[in-house]
């Protein structure tokens, strides 16, 4: 059996059942099941709000148009965002016509604060963190810099899902505007594509769920359950179709109950690799701070020849991914090429190695040998 770099585990049976649910009541669409899971959600992450979406790519979006329009930001206005992401984090500042800055990383491979500091500018208006593998990275310091500058902080909790410090979910920290996660097939509370957005303000969630639903200020449930006068429903805003439905929300309830213990299984992964590598001098893990709480979406390594580590654990049916290339060598993203070097030059050698609850400790072990023999 070959071993992915990333592979989902779905709670089948009960995935089914709940989704027969939806069938059965003829129910598959927003409501239901969404509302269910949004309360779930709040009620595991402590947000006060939180909005069900079809994917955290249209939730960025989302947040990116709410803070313009709540702040009156101009078209050209700045973002500062990180190169080692996947690019939906800076497509969502390229919707809404602002201007990424890419600043760069720590040792974490999060956004180093002093690089950010130093890339405001009077045009600056927000910063989107990614919270890279589940890291919360110096967010901390982020959220200083962002008060100090009176900045918006986005939170991409893309591969955040069950990231703790101190048993507090990062996003509810005092200083983040809005956070929003992804539920997209591969990432630690896997659906098929879905995500979830939080705000910590009610008016900017009812806005959200308007602008997400064509612009509508009521939705079909609302509607259906209030019977009469179901058609007349008003529409204050040219509205996307960004919200998530019932079936995928059906599945994200089926996994949230395992969320812990999965990432509490990745965590004993991450230990064994962390073991495994710890004497050979030619690599180095990416370490995360509040290990203990990290929901390690990924487990990266730094090799000196990345191509050719990957190429031998093919040869031994090991399949590694890399996440992500510098963003800065993005056609799209040429014109900030080399602003941010230690980004760069790690992004070269950066390799993802399997990470998820289908491999057994003897696949952790056999995927070391394999590293350690090719690379030490
Ligand atoms: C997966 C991912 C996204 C996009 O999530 P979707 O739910 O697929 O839209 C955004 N940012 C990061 C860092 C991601 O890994």
């Amino acid at each position: 059996m070959s071993i992915q770099v990333l592979k989902p585990k779905f709670h089948v049976d009960e995935c089914l059942e709940a989704v027969r649910e939806c069938l059965e009541i003829g129910w598959t669409g927003m409501g239901f099941k969404t509302v269910q899971f949004e309360q779930a959600w709040k009620e595991y992450t402590g947000h006060k709000y939180a909005y069900y979406l079809n994917s955290n790519t249209v939730g960025l979006h989302l947040a990116m148009k709410i803070l313009k329009m709540n702040g009156g930001w101009a078209d050209g206005d700045e973002v500062i965002t990180t190169p080692i992401t996947f690019v939906s984090t800076n497509h969502a500042i390229m919707y809404e016509n602002l201007h990424p800055v890419f600043a760069d990383l720590d040792e974490y491979l999060c956004l180093d604060p002093e690089d950010v500091e130093k890339k405001i500018t009077d045009k600056t208006r927000a910063v989107v963190f990614v919270g890279y593998g589940g890291r919360v990275g110096q967010l901390d310091k982020i959220i200083e810099i962002c008060k100090k500058h009176n900045l918006r902080l986005i939170l991409d909790a893309a591969h955040m899902s069950g990231t703790k410090v101190n048993g507090v979910c990062p996003g509810i920290w005092d200083g983040v505007d809005v956070t929003v996660y992804s539920f997209q097939a591969v990432k630690n509370l896997a659906t098929g594509d879905s995500g979830m957005i939080c705000w910590t303000n009610e008016e900017n969630d009812k806005v959200t769920r308007q602008l997400a639903w064509l612009g509508i200020n009521k939705d079909t449930y609302t509607r259906s359950n209030k019977g009469t006068y179901a058609w007349k429903y008003d529409v204050d805003y040219v509205g996307y179709k960004y919200n998530g439905n019932a079936i995928m929300a059906a599945i994200a309830l089926v996994q949230l109950p395992y969320l812990d213990e999965e990432n509490a299984r990745r965590r004993q992964i991450v230990d064994m690799y962390n073991e495994g590598f710890k004497n050979n001098k030619n690599i180095k893990a990416v370490p995360a701070p509040h290990h203990d709480e990290c929901s390690y979406h990924i487990y990266e390594l730094i090799v000196p020849d990345r191509e050719a580590l990957l190429g031998e654990l093919a040869k031994n049916d090991i399949y590694g991914g890399v996440h992500y290339r510098d963003n800065t060598e993005y056609s799209m993203y040429l014109y900030a090429n080399g602003t941010c070097p230690k980004a760069h030059e790690v992004s070269q050698h950066l390799i993802t190695l399997p990470l998820h609850m289908w491999l057994t400790d003897e696949d952790v072990q056999k995927i070391i040998d394999v590293v350690n023999g090719f690379t030490a």
